[in-house]
């Protein structure tokens, strides 16, 4: 009786990566502060509240992590200081 040998702990060939597909765009995103393009979720993003007559909306724009971190800071500066500019 022939035993087959087939071995469970080889790891299979992954294949090959073609190079030029990243133009799908579906986890592309594209910073809203600075333009730059980045895959993935994005790791923050601006909450934008826009009020028309009664009609409230929010959005929120994909941002990359620096611009995340100088939104979140910006805003936390415009909640503790009033910046008078007269
Ligand atoms: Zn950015």
């Amino acid at each position: 009786m022939a035993s087959p040998s087939i071995s469970k702990s080889t790891a299979p060939t992954p294949p090959e990566v073609e190079p030029a597909s990243t133009d799908a765009g579906a986890l592309e995103h594209e910073c809203d502060a600075c333009g730059k393009r980045f895959a993935g979720p994005p790791p923050g993003s601006g909450l934008l509240v826009w009020t028309r007559g009664d009609e409230v909306r929010y959005e929120e724009p994909p941002l990359c992590e620096s611009c995340a971190e100088k939104v979140a800071t910006r805003a936390m500066m415009m909640f503790s200081f009033d910046d008078e500019d007269e």
